[in-house]
C-alpha cells in the first residue's frame, strides 16, 4: 500500500481502538449508574412499606384516643347518673336511671374490651415499626456504602474516558478533517468500527463481497476506498506479512 494511505489506516485504527474503549466505557459506566438506580429503589421501596406500617400505627393510635375519650364520657355520665339516683322521687324515674346506667356501662365495657385490643395491637406495631426501622437503617447504611463503591469505581473509568476522548481529539487534529469526520459517522454505523481489511474480495467487517474492480484499487492503495456495503475503511495486507 501506498505510504500516505497506510499512514492513513494506522491513524484510523488507533481512533477505532480509543473510539471502541470510548463505547465499552460508557457502557461500563450505564451499568453502574443503572445499578445505582436499581440498589436505590430498593431502599425506597423499604421505605414505603415503613410509611404503611407507621400510618397504621397512627390510626391505631387515634382509635385508641376516641375510645379513651367515650370512656370517660360515659364514667361521667354513671356517676352523673348515680348522684341522680339519690334525688329520684318515683319508681319509674329511678327505674329509668336505672336502665341508663345499665346501659352506659355495658357500652364502656365493650368499649374498654376494643381499647385493649387496640392496645395490642398498638404494641405490635411498636415493635414491628421498630424492628423495620432498625432494618431500614442497616439497609440505607449498607446502600450508601455500595453506592460509594460504585462511585468510586466510575471514577477511573471517568478518567479513562477523558483521556480516550482526548486521544482522539488529537489525533482527529492531525487527520484530514474530511477523513476524520467520515471516521466519526462510520465509526458511529459500525460500533466504533471504522476500519475493515479486504480479504479474498470480501470486506472483513460485514463480510459482503467487494466488487473485484474495487478490490484492485484496495490491494493497490493508492487511496483510502471505502466498503460499499458497511463503509468500513478498507485496507489490504499480504498474508504472509504483519
Ligand atoms: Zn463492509
Amino acid at each position: 500500500m501506498q505510504e500516505k494511505v497506510m499512514e492513513n489506516i494506522k491513524t484510523l485504527v488507533k481512533l477505532q481502538e480509543a473510539e471502541q474503549e470510548i463505547i465499552r466505557l460508557n457502557s461500563v459506566l450505564a451499568d453502574f449508574k443503572k445499578e445505582k438506580k436499581k440498589i436505590g429503589a430498593e431502599l425506597s421501596e423499604f421505605e414505603v412499606e415503613l410509611n404503611i406500617d407507621k400510618d397504621k400505627l397512627e390510626e391505631i393510635k387515634s382509635l385508641c384516643s376516641e375510645s379513651e375519650k367515650e370512656i370517660q364520657l360515659l364514667l361521667d355520665r354513671i356517676k352523673k347518673s348515680n348522684e341522680n339516683l339519690r334525688l329520684v322521687k318515683t319508681n319509674k324515674e329511678y327505674q329509668a336511671l336505672k336502665r341508663e346506667i345499665d346501659d352506659n356501662t355495658k357500652r364502656k365495657i365493650t368499649l374498654e374490651d376494643e381499647l385493649f385490643e387496640y392496645t395490642e395491637q398498638k404494641e405490635e406495631y411498636e415493635k414491628k415499626i421498630d424492628e423495620l426501622e432498625n432494618d431500614f437503617n442497616q439497609l440505607s447504611e449498607k446502600i450508601n456504602s455500595e453506592k460509594k463503591d460504585i462511585d468510586n469505581q466510575s471514577k477511573g473509568d471517568l478518567a479513562l474516558l477523558e483521556k480516550y476522548q482526548s486521544k482522539i481529539k488529537k489525533i482527529g487534529d492531525n487527520l484530514d478533517p474530511v477523513i476524520f469526520e467520515q471516521f466519526k459517522i462510520i465509526a458511529k454505523m459500525n460500533n466504533g468500527e471504522a476500519v475493515a481489511q479486504g480479504k479474498n474480495e470480501v470486506c472483513m467487517g460485514c463480510f459482503m463481497n467487494i466488487p473485484p474492480q474495487l478490490f484492485i484499487e484496495v490491494q493497490r492503495g493508492d487511496k483510502l476506498i471505502k466498503c460499499p456495503q458497511c463503509s468500513r475503511f478498507l485496507f489490504y495486507k499480504e498474508e504472509n506479512t504483519v
